[in-house]
């Protein structure tokens, strides 16, 4: 207690050890802060990450998959299933290594690693900050140039620099997860079950991870839900995965929000689910925190070279992250909008679309964009209800 550092990253999932990585590589002194005793346990997620999502930012090492997603299935309300044969769809992780080990790229750099060490206040000066912190049940302070609030969903950095409004009812999906195990758990496809007494402003989803594990999962809009996730869960598997044994159960909650804006402000960033980064429509967010870790340190790379940490100076992370980003998570918003409205039997037209799309073909990329718009232009119940997305 009582160093400095130039950079001081707080949380180290994904977005948080992606920022310190970059920072550290750009000659700075960087230093992650962990409240956990250990990164990346317990595992919140279902582990599911695209290709693309993984392979832009690290070659993947054997030891974070767990299995390789060939392609899905969409079971509809009424029992229609579309099937989409993807073959390099993606990975489901084993997240404690993979987080594990991107905080180790990023100590092995040269950042400095506090587990155990919770932020508990802020403060930001002209010449500085100061992040407040406990350790072992004391209190001290940690000084900086830069902050970056990589804290997750109830992110207090973002609160503490006056970026975090409260997150509407709609813009939030609680989830619960078992990690079970059953021997009709096959590698290869991952399930998502929609409609509104499964999951109601959710899905259900089964992402097998091999050796007949798989990680059984359901999230939900609470405004449209009448129980909580884990009444809805047990369910869903007794009637999916009857006989299925749990290892394990976690519940947690993933922003389905629009990106937040402004997503930085003087000496103060924000990044991954902080930032609601993860995808609305999805909730998927690890590799939209890898990303915009790497816009963070970027910019703020930038900073360093110039000697100004001010709002405008960090503004150029928001224009990057829009550029890369922002008009896909803004449809997938409006699109998560349009999902939110519809009712069961609308729910079995697109699965019916999608399995129209999609039977006997094999394919190389899905572009969510133009699979919804597609979707949208099928019905014309659809369209009434979506037309501002055709238009985007
Ligand atoms: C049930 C569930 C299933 C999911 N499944 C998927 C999926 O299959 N694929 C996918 O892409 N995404 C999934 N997600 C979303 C994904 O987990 C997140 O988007 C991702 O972890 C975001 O990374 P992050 O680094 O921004 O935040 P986090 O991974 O949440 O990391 C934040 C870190 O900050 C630490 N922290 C918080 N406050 C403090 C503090 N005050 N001081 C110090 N440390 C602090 C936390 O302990 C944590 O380690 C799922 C989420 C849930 C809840």
């Amino acid at each position: 207690m009582g160093e400095k550092f130039d950079v001081i990253v707080v949380g180290a999932g994904p977005a948080g050890s992606s920022t310190a990585k970059g920072c550290v590589e750009a000659g700075l002194e960087t230093l992650l802060i962990e409240r956990r005793s250990q990164i990346g346990i317990p595992v919140n997620c279902a582990e599911g990450i695209d290709t693309k999502g993984l392979e832009d930012h690290f070659p993947p090492h054997p030891s974070w998959i767990a299995s390789r997603v060939e392609g899905g299935r969409l079971y509809g309300p009424n029992g229609v299933v579309a099937e989409v044969k993807h073959p390099r769809a993606g990975y489901i992780l084993e997240r404690a290594i993979f987080d594990r080990d991107l905080a180790a790229m990023a100590a092995r750099s040269g950042a400095a690693l506090w587990l155990g060490v919770e932020a508990v206040g802020l403060e930001i000066g002209e010449s500085g900050i100061e992040v407040r912190i406990r350790r072992d049940g004391k209190e001290g302070g940690v000084k900086g140039e830069v902050v970056v609030g990589a804290d997750g969903i109830g992110s207090r950095i973002g609160r503490w620099g006056g970026l975090l409004t409260p997150l509407a009812p709609n813009d939030i999906v609680c989830c619960c997860q078992y990690l079970l195990v059953h021997r009709n758990f096959l590698p290869g496809f991952v399930e998502f079950h929609i409609g509104n007494l499964i999951a109601p402003g959710g899905y259900a989803w089964v992402f097998p991870k091999g050796n007949g594990l798989a990680n059984v999962g359901l999230a939900l809009s609470p405004p449209k839900a009448q129980g909580a996730p884990k009444d809805y869960l047990d369910l869903f598997v007794a009637k999916t995965y009857p006989g299925a044994e749990a290892l394990g159960m976690t519940r947690g909650a993933v922003p389905t929000a629009k990106p937040l804006n402004p997503s930085f402000t003087h000496r103060l960033l924000v990044v991954g689910d902080a930032a609601r980064f993860a995808d609305p429509l999805s909730g998927a967010g690890i590799a939209n925190a890898l990303r915009s870790g790497r816009w963070a340190a970027k910019a703020i790379k930038e900073a360093f070279l110039e000697g100004d940490f001010s709002a405008n100076s960090l503004s150029r992370y928001e224009r990057r992250w829009k550029k890369g980003m922002g008009r896909e998570l803004n449809f997938r918003y409006r699109a998560k909008e349009v999902f939110l409205k519809l009712s069961d039997r609308e729910l079995d037209e697109v699965t019916h679309i999608v399995k129209e799309m999609f039977t006997g073909r094999v394919v190389g990329s899905i572009e969510v964009k133009r699979i919804v718009k597609g979707i949208i232009r099928s019905s014309p119940r659809l369209i009434r209800l979506a037309k501002h997305l055709i238009s985007i």
